[in-house]
């Protein structure tokens, strides 16, 4: 798809003014219907794509991305552009630098058309805890979009941009990937520089692509990666093009199925799961049982770490720093307190207003597991469980070249049907989250649908490769798609 806009803009079949027009006019009239979008950017957006007009123009040559409509999930700061983090304490925000990815974006050319919604500060898997809006799913519109990265999902699946990046602690990226029917891609933990990212919890969190093709998030992450001297966790990793390495061939790789993640599934997700292993076989590629035997701990351990490191990344939301500050009356009256005349009063009535329920329950459980007397049997214990988690990655990865599952145990679900149980809905996130809490790379594509209701459902396969071994892992999933 990128490719393809890209030949167009080059053999002047379209400008990039007339392109990024038209999605603009499909934001138009899709955006009151599916909500993927918090801020519209069109003057930054139209500036961008002259630019790039006025480069073809003059016979430049221009990058792959060049002039190509993309948003930009509302956690990551762009120059000038209101960031929300979808969180009503970071309301009237307005991002004062480019994230590293941005600004490597933007020496590439790309179009930004826009912020997109989450749920706030990325904690939530259907963007149902975004301060604003729930984003709907364009397949079925009952239906969530998944989260947190859902409004940046949905734009791509509704054809709103042609690809958009999201960021993925515990599957923000690939499980909406999976319900809306694209492609979604986590990077290895340090590929992607995370500075100018809205920290959730830093030892989790990457930055990554969402697009309609498994060529396209290569394209993307060839242009986002690297080391970045503002993100002492980036690792070095060359300026590999990932796009160069998908070959279309998978004959003679090993492809780990863990049987710790599918003894549980039933009905129309294993039979097109069990289809899935099929054509990877006719493909060539090998199918092994494998064991990953402290996956069981991978959702208490995610939840103890993540927590943990959210009450202390959010520390500094406080009223004096960003965003809103509670000290007038009106927000007094809207916390239900006597007007706050000292500092630490400001501070509570700021976090009591700024911050949804989700956020508090997180920054609570992570207070509670990081403090005095807790600290060894919550925090740390987390912490050992958490090594022996990658160890099961590492001793997997010395038997077969990926690990192959759904990427969820489920197909999008109804709006409105897990908002009230969180624990309903952190289970969402059982088959993404040890590739954060292991560190290695993961990609979510589509790999069939399930009938319901007369729609038909994506269901998304999820593919883990090994440390930096994005290449590898691309060009399996590319293989699968394009067959
Ligand atoms: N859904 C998971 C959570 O609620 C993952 C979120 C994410 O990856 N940002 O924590």
């Amino acid at each position: 798809m990128i490719r393809d806009l890209h030949n167009d803009l080059i053999s002047k079949k379209i400008t990039s003014v007339e392109l990024t027009e038209r999605y603009f006019s499909v934001i138009e009239k899709k955006e009151q219907e599916i909500g993927a979008y918090l801020t519209i950017t069109k003057e930054l957006a139209m500036a961008q794509a002259k630019l790039v007009d006025e480069k073809i123009a003059k016979g430049e040559e221009i990058d792959l991305i060049e002039g190509i409509p993309s948003a930009i999930k509302d956690n990551i700061c762009v120059d000038g552009v209101r960031m929300t983090a979808a969180s009503k304490i970071l309301d009237n925000y307005v991002a004062p630098y480019d994230a590293t990815v941005i600004r490597k974006l933007k020496d590439c050319g790309a179009v930004f058309l826009g912020k997109t919604n989450l749920d706030e500060f990325a904690m939530g898997s259907s963007t149902e805890n975004s301060a604003y809006q729930v984003t709907k799913n364009p397949v079925d519109t009952a239906r969530v979009a998944g989260g947190s990265s859902g409004g940046s999902v949905a734009a791509v699946a509704a054809g709103e941009a042609v690809w958009s990046l999201g960021t993925d602690t515990g599957g923000s990226i690939r499980q909406p990937a999976s319900f809306c029917g694209v492609v979604g891609l986590k990077p290895t933990y340090g590929r992607v520089s995370r500075s100018g990212a809205v920290a959730m919890a830093s030892s989790l969190d990457q930055i990554g692509p969402i697009a309609n093709s498994v060529e396209d998030c290569a394209i993307i992450l060839s242009r986002i990666a690297g080391e970045d001297i503002l993100d002492a966790t980036s690792a070095k990793s060359g300026d590999k093009k990932f796009e160069d390495y998908l070959s279309g061939n998978i004959a003679g790789k090993t492809i780990g199925v863990p049987k710790e993640y599918v003894e549980g599934l039933d009905g129309e997700i294993k039979n097109v799961f069990e289809k899935s292993l099929e054509k990877f076989k006719s493909l060539g590629a090998k199918i092994e049982t494998i064991s990953l035997p402290h996956s069981g701990y991978a959702l208490p351990t995610y939840y103890i770490i993540m927590t943990s490191e959210v009450s202390s990344n959010l520390a500094k939301f406080d009223g004096i720093k960003f965003g809103l500050r509670a000290d007038d009356e009106n927000d007094a009256e809207a916390s239900g307190d006597e007007l706050p005349k000292k500092l630490l009063e400001t501070y509570l009535d700021t976090r009591k207003i700024g911050f949804g329920e989700e956020v508090k329950r997180r920054i609570m459980l992570g207070t509670y597991a990081l403090s005095a007397g807790y600290y060894d049997a919550y925090y740390l214990k987390a912490q050992k469980v958490r090594a022996l988690i990658r160890k099961d990655f590492e001793d997997a990865f010395k038997q077969v070249d990926f690990i192959y599952s759904p990427t969820a145990p489920e197909v999008a679900f109804k709006i409105g049907e897990k908002s009230k149980d969180p624990l309903k809905m952190y289970l969402s996130d059982i088959y993404t989250i040890t590739a954060n809490l292991a560190g290695v790379p993961a990609i979510s594509f589509p790999i069939g649908t399930v009938e319901m209701e007369k729609k038909q459902l994506p269901i998304g396969g999820q593919l883990m490769g090994k440390w930096f071994d994005e290449e590898g892992m691309l060009n399996a999933a590319h293989t699968y798609e394009i067959n």
